[in-house]
């Protein structure tokens, strides 16, 4: 094995490049995997533009999966050489945060969200995995390694909006963007029992996946108020629960007008990253 690897960084705000970085040496509770496919998320995107405050020559991404190369001492239950794939959130599992269930803000708000902002991303050859007692998950040999990466962000992003509406089953759901993670988070809502998905999305190729993905209704903005229509489709009472899938204040405040009246409070506004207490059941799904 060589000592030095191909890792794909920001350079600085704007610009971006592929340099050698040494290959990293695994701590007693981390684990080394060679990546084998990844793909890049719009938070890469952002954090080029400036979005996020780190330093040049960090390694970007955190939608990787790969092969176990090596583990550390502590690290038990899994072998050099298996498939995983490492979630974007890579959280302690041990501080207060991830203790009481909120591992995407382990250590303190967005903590979990590790790689590029903490520490090196992982595009690059190899990348190291923090916690990997928690944060390997065996990839079954019936997935390709192109079909498991979806899994590190957009499908739990999205699955995760779906969770934190804590649905009952039969209700009404509204999914605001249908990209990835919007599909994802219809595709959530459709498993945990939505009884009525409104899926809010202009674009043809994505409003024919929705319907494949399990929504009922297809809402197009670009045809007038989405929160008229929704509001009209439901007889004026709104919908049980709204998952924000854009990533703007609007859809955000479209959520919240077109979530009926005391529609349970006791749930949370969310991405993968990001879980806080709200008072209403509009949830953020991300846009992964
Ligand atoms: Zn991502
Ligand atoms: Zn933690």
């Amino acid at each position: 094995m060589a000592d030095s690897m191909r890792a794909f960084v920001i350079k600085k705000v704007g610009e971006t490049g592929v340099v050698e970085k040494p290959i990293p040496e695994p701590g007693p509770e981390e684990a080394i995997v060679r990546t084998t496919a990844a793909l890049i998320c719009t938070s890469d995107v952002h954090t080029v533009k400036g979005a996020l405050p780190v330093p040049d020559g960090r390694t970007l991404g955190h939608e990787s999966v790969g092969v176990i190369e090596k583990l550390g001492s502590a690290v038990a239950g899994f072998e050099v050489g298996q498939r995983v794939a490492v979630c974007a959130v890579t959280p302690c599992y041990r501080c207060h945060y991830c203790q009481r269930g909120y591992t995407s803000q382990c250590g303190g708000p967005l903590g979990g969200y590790k790689y590029t902002v903490q520490m090196d991303g992982n595009m690059a050859e190899y990348f190291v995995v923090p916690a990997a007692f928690a944060n390997l998950t065996p990839i079954p040999d019936d997935l390709t390694d192109a079909q498991a990466v979806y899994t590190c962000d957009m499908l739990t992003t999205g699955f995760m909006g779906a969770e934190h509406a804590y649905l009952n089953f039969g209700d009404t759901v509204a999914v605001f963007a249908q990209g990835p993670v919007g599909l994802s988070a219809t595709m959530g809502a459709n498993l945990m029992g939505a009884g009525r998905i409104i899926a809010v999305e202009s674009r043809p190729e994505r409003q024919t996946l929705a319907k494949r993905f399990g929504a009922d209704d297809i809402v197009d903005f670009s045809q007038g108020d989405p929160v008229d229509q929704i509001m009209d489709m439901t007889g004026g009472e709104g919908v049980d629960a709204a998952i924000e899938a854009f990533g703007f204040p609007q859809t955000f405040e479209a959520c919240l007008r077109v979530t009926k009246a005391g529609a349970g409070c006791r749930t949370s506004a969310t991405t993968a990253r990001t879980r806080h207490r709200c008072s209403c059941r509009s949830t953020r799904s991300g846009s992964g």
